[in-house]
C-alpha cells in the first residue's frame, strides 16, 4: 500500500470501525429512535451518531477534509425532536466521550458538500436504514472520490458474516469490514479487530462459464420500489438460466459479489425519475471492482462520480463477475430495458 492511501485508508477503517460499534449498540437497543424524513423515509439515532463519528475522526485525523454525507442535522434541531438529539448524542459519546450537542449537531450539517470538488469523501452513514430497523443487513459506506472517480472505499456490514453459508437475515456478532484502494485489490477484516489479519477477497469466478440450463447467482433489494424484479427475471429467463436470486439491504450486496457468494447484484430501474446518490454506491463499486467485478449501470457505462451528490449520468447499476457481466448487458440491451429508462 502507497503511504498515501495509508494516510487515509487507516483512519478511514479506524472510523468505520468505531461507527459499527455504534450502530450494533443502537440496533439492539429495544425501540430505536427514528424521524420521518421528507421523502417519507425513516433516518434514525444511528444514522446522525454514524455521520458525527465519522466527519469528526476524519477530520482530526487530516486537512481540508469534504464529505458529501446523506444526512442533515435540521430536524435534529427542532424542538420536538429533542429526545432524538439528545439520543444520538449520547451513542457518540461511546465514542468521543466529551462530544457536546453543538458539535456532535454540527459536525452532522458540515458533511454537506455538493460533490464538485476534484477531491472530497462521501459517506452513507446506515446504507438500508430499513435493513438496519429490521434487525437485518445494513452498511456504512465510506469512499473518496477524485477526479469523479472512486479511489478508496471503507464499508463496514456490522451484521453481514465472515461465513458464506450463514443466512442474511441471521445477524453475525461480530460483522465484517471491506476496504479497497485504487489499484489496490480489496481485503476483508473483522469488524472487532479491524486492525488484525486482512484477508484478500476475490470473485474468483470471473472464469465460470454461464451455458444454457446453468443458475447464475444474483442478489437484488429487498425493497421492491428500489430494483423492478421483474426485469432480473427477464434477464436470466432471456439468457435461459435459472436464477437463485437473494434478497438483502444496503451496498453489502457489492461485498456479497466481491467475495464470490453472487454472480451479479442488479439494481433494475423502478422510475424514470430516480437518480442513484453516490453515496450509495462510491464505496462499494469500488470494493467490487477490486476484488475482479465490473461495475456499470445498465446500459454499460462507468458510474461517473463526478456529476455531484447523484449520478446523473447514470441509470441502474450492473455489478458482476467479469464472466457474468457482458451477457448480462447484452441482455439487457436486448430486451430493451435500458432504452426505456
Ligand atoms: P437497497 O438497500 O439496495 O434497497 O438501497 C437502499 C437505498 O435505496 C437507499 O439508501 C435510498 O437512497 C435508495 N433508494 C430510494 N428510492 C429508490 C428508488 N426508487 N430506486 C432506487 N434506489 C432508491
Ligand atoms: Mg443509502
Amino acid at each position: 500500500m502507497t503511504n498515501m492511501a495509508d494516510d487515509q485508508m487507516g483512519p478511514a477503517i479506524e472510523a468505520v470501525a468505531a461507527a459499527c460499534r455504534v450502530a450494533r449498540s443502537v440496533q439492539q437497543d429495544a425501540g430505536v429512535r427514528q424521524i420521518t424524513k421528507d421523502d417519507r423515509s425513516p433516518v434514525t439515532v444511528a444514522d446522525f451518531a454514524v455521520q458525527a463519528i465519522v466527519a469528526i475522526a476524519l477530520r482530526d485525523a487530516m486537512r481540508d477534509v469534504l464529505i458529501v454525507g446523506e444526512e442533515h442535522a435540521g430536524m435534529l434541531r427542532q424542538p420536538e425532536h429533542e429526545a432524538v438529539r439528545r439520543a444520538v448524542v449520547e451513542a457518540v459519546r461511546m465514542i468521543l466521550p466529551d462530544a457536546t450537542e453543538d458539535v456532535v449537531v454540527d459536525a452532522i450539517d458540515a458533511c454537506d458538500h455538493d460533490g464538485t470538488a476534484e477531491r472530497f469523501w462521501t459517506l452513507d452513514p446506515i446504507d438500508g436504514t430499513k435493513g438496519f430497523l429490521r434487525g437485518q443487513q445494513y452498511a456504512i459506506a465510506l469512499a473518496r472520490i477524485e477526479g469523479g472517480r472512486v479511489v478508496l472505499g471503507v464499508m463496514g456490514c456490522p451484521n453481514l458474516s465472515a461465513d458464506h453459508g450463514r443466512p442474511f437475515d441471521d445477524p453475525d456478532a461480530v460483522g465484517v469490514i471491506y476496504a479497497a484502494f485504487d489499484g489496490g485489490g480489496c481485503r476483508q477484516l473483522s469488524a472487532d479487530k479491524p486492525d488484525g489479519e486482512a484477508q484478500p477477497v476475490s470473485t474468483l469466478s470471473g472464469d465460470t462459464v454461464f451455458e444454457p440450463g446453468a443458475t447464475v447467482r444474483v442478489c437484488g433489494s429487498v425493497e421492491s420500489a428500489h430494483s423492478k424484479h421483474t426485469d432480473t427475471e427477464r434477464v436470466s429467463a432471456h439468457l435461459g438460466l435459472a436464477v437463485e436470486y437473494a434478497r438483502l439491504d444496503s451496498q453489502c450486496k457489492y461485498a456479497v459479489v466481491a467475495r464470490g457468494q453472487a454472480d451479479a447484484y442488479l439494481r433494475m430501474p423502478t422510475r424514470k425519475d430516480y437518480v442513484e446518490k453516490i453515496w450509495d454506491h462510491a464505496a462499494g463499486s469500488i470494493i467490487a471492482a477490486e476484488a475482479g467485478a465490473v461495475v456499470t449501470d445498465v446500459s454499460g457505462a462507468p458510474l461517473d462520480f463526478g456529476r455531484g451528490r447523484r449520478l446523473e449520468a447514470n441509470r441502474g447499476v450492473v455489478c458482476a463477475a467479469s464472466s457474468a457481466h457482458p451477457m448480462i448487458i447484452r441482455a439487457i440491451d436486448e430486451l430493451g430495458i435500458a432504452a426505456a429508462v
